[in-house]
């Protein structure tokens, strides 16, 4: 689904990633972990073509995306949960789901609309309220049910748990289990080490940029030099 080859990518003066090889079967949940500063954001704004790919490829379904615009990339299936949200503040959440679905027709963009709301019946009951008024939890799924409003085949979703209560995280996660169960794949950046690995069925461990470990989620545990110094210690 996503292929990842001999990939660099950063900003003018500073190469954020280097020489990243990933490949990501359709249907799979794949987590980029590492410490701050590794490079995690870099490589999926990259992959949106927010970010410059300063060498390599993007391939996405076999397709090369390397130097296709943002919006074609979005075309191509791909959308993003940002780090931070970034809502349009001054819209409200039914105003903030249509941008996301702006592709589309006017019914079939109602469909969708209703889908999403049937994810989140919170952000229904929300649907006239401003963004900026909404909760950190609340704001959070107004951002999944953006990117869920393209039909994306390939998810990105950039420190999904970020100043979450855990029960809001719990839900967070429950709705990309279930877009997961739907065929869609996912690439996850996550802090919380722990909830990525339990959603995760494969995982690349970058740090400063450079990978350090690619493997199973299930497996990276028993690395205790890459989980310790990597990822945290323990539960
Ligand atoms: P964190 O978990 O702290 O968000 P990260 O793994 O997502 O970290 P990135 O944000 O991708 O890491 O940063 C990778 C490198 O790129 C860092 O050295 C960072 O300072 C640098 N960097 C990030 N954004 C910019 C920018 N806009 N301009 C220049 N350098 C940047």
């Amino acid at each position: 689904m996503l292929v990842l080859k001999d990939f660099s990518c950063g900003y003018d003066q500073v190469r954020a990633v280097q020489d990243l090889n990933i490949h990501i079967q359709k249907g799979e949940v794949f987590a980029l972990l590492g410490p701050n500063g590794a490079g995690k954001t870099s490589t999926i704004l990259a992959i949106m073509g927010h970010v410059t790919t300063h060498r390599g490829q993007i391939l996405v379904e076999g397709r090369d995306i390397t130097q296709m615009s943002a919006v074609s990339r979005v075309g191509c299936g791909l959308a993003l949960v940002p780090e931070g949200r970034r809502l349009f503040s001054d819209l409200n959440v039914e105003d903030n789901l249509t941008v996301g679905g702006y592709a589309f027709s006017k019914k079939q963009e109602k469909l969708q609309r209703e889908e999403v709301y049937s994810l989140f019946p919170l952000l229904f009951e929300r649907r006239r309220q401003l963004a900026y008024s909404l909760s950190g939890g609340e704001q959070q799924m107004l951002s999944i049910g953006r990117a869920l409003m393209a039909r994306p085949k390939l998810l990105l979703v950039d420190e999904l748990s970020l100043g979450l209560m855990p029960k809001m995280v719990d839900l967070c996660f429950e709705v990309l289990t279930t877009m997961r169960d739907r065929g869609i794949t996912i690439l996850l950046v996550e802090q919380d080490t722990n909830r990525a690995l339990e959603l995760a069925d494969n995982v690349c461990v970058l740090a400063s940029g450079v990978t350090v470990y690619k493997g199973a989620a299930a497996e990276v545990r028993e690395n205790e030099t890459i989980f310790e110094k990597y990822l945290g210690i323990g539960d």
